[in-house]
């Protein structure tokens, strides 16, 4: 009977980045998918690699930023080995924010306002640090577009506005491709059948049982997104955290170069002319349906922001389960169980998070000193 050195539960973006990297480093690799391979979570995602310390949270900054820096290598690795193609763009995300964002405690840190009459931007805001000058700041001509360019495109106040250097990525793309790679690195997939156990043997991991058989082996990590707590041995208080999002259809396809984020809504633009709508944040049980007066809601928002997207048609709408945690943080590491590994939680930043999971990840499970503090997203904190 076939084992295997490392089975892997869950073909989202989080389990097939992780299969590839423990491939490379010479590992066999079952990935085990109830489902197809990436078709909960990670294709419904709108693919922003959010890299900013406003909305990340203080202990998750070093590897959100980490893996935001792997991800032009990450992506030319999958492009190179599967040979298709994922579009990463990178012209960055403007963010608009409300007066009372701008009270942020992290705010004066953080951001350069921008006064496009000066052509430069505002100065000499206290504790401003040169680092984050060219991460998160707003300069016109970064924008490649001119105040008037700017004041007819987007009804917001543009005073509130700032450009973070942040990339994006079509998320079915990146777990397309990671398939692919994963089944020519050699991983063994298992689809259509669910892991409904995990075994064991005198305290030790021994495999997997599924619906239909079993399989063997010492190592198995636990990637089921928002699923994971179903199958976990170990208690592990992942829920679904719900989201709506729509796709409209560009006029001229690249109406929209910049990612845009409101407190309202965002507006994630693909080079093939899709943009995309979202995204609800909502409790709602494993339910992933639309209801279209959520949808229309968002479409409204979209609009208002953009009244030149009037005539975009809607191409689908769609929602997805986000794997929650109560602390927001990903779940990362080694349980009391030996050789039982969890990999999931990674809630709003799954897509983001996956090249720097996959390596904190295979560094655990193959015993290496690790470069990055995993204790706030210790299986064993809840
Ligand atoms: C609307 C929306 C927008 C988002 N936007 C962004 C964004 O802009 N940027 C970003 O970084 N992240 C974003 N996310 C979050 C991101 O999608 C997730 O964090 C990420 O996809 C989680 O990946 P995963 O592999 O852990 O989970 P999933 O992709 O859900 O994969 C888990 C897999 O496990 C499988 N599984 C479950 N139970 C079993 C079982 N018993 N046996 C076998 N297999 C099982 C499932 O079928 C599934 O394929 C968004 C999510 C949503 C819903």
């Amino acid at each position: 009977m076939k084992t295997w050195d490392v089975i892997i539960i869950g073909g989202g973006i989080i389990g097939l980045s992780l299969a590839i990297a423990l491939r490379k480093r010479g590992a066999s690799v079952l990935l085990v998918e109830r489902g197809e391979p990436g078709r909960e979570a990670s294709y419904a995602a709108g693919g922003m690699l959010v890299d900013c310390p406003l909305e990340t949270p203080p202990s998750l900054q070093p590897l959100a930023t980490a893996s935001a820096r792997m991800y032009p290598e990450f992506r030319h690795e999958l492009e190179v080995e599967s040979g298709m193609k994922v579009d990463l763009r990178d012209h960055g995300t403007i963010l608009f924010l409300r007066k009372e964002h701008l009270a942020h405690p992290q705010f004066a840190t953080l951001f350069h306002t921008v006064d496009f009459a000066e052509q430069e931007p505002a100065l000499g805001m206290p504790g401003y640090k040169e680092e984050f000058e060219q991460r998160w700041s707003l300069k016109e001509r970064d924008l490649e577009t001119s105040h008037e360019e700017f004041a007819e495109l987007f009804r917001f106040p543009f005073q509130n506005a700032f450009h973070v250097n942040e990339r994006s990525i079509d998320p079915r793309a990146v777990t397309g491709a990671a398939l692919k790679t994963a089944r020519n690195r050699g991983v063994d997939i298992s689809s259509g059948d669910p892991v409904t156990a995990i075994n064991f043997s005198d305290g030790y991991v021994t495999g997997v049982t599924t619906t239909k058989t079993s399989f063997p082996a010492e190592k198995v990590v636990n990637c089921a997104g928002c699923w994971s707590a179903q199958i976990s041995p170990s208690r592990l208080p992942t829920r679904p955290v719900k989201g709506q999002m729509l796709c409209l259809v560009m006029h001229p396809r690249n109406l929209l170069k910049y990612v845009i984020r409101t407190p309202d809504v965002y507006l994630i633009p693909r080079s093939d002319g899709r943009l995309l709508v979202g995204a609800t944040v909502e409790e709602a049980g494993f339910d992933k349906r639309t209801d279209p007066p959520t949808i229309q809601r968002l479409h409204r928002a979209a609009l208002k922001l953009v009244p030149k997207l009037a005539d975009a048609k809607i191409l689908e709408d769609w929602a997805g389960l986000r794997p929650g945690t109560p602390d927001n943080l990903p779940i990362l590491g080694a349980t009391e169980i030996p050789g039982y590994y969890v990999a999931t939680g990674h809630f709003r930043d799954g897509i983001l998070l996956a090249p720097i999971t996959a390596q904190v990840m295979a560094d655990v499970i193959e015993g290496r000193k690790l470069e990055y503090d995993l204790s706030p997203f210790s299986p064993s904190r809840f």
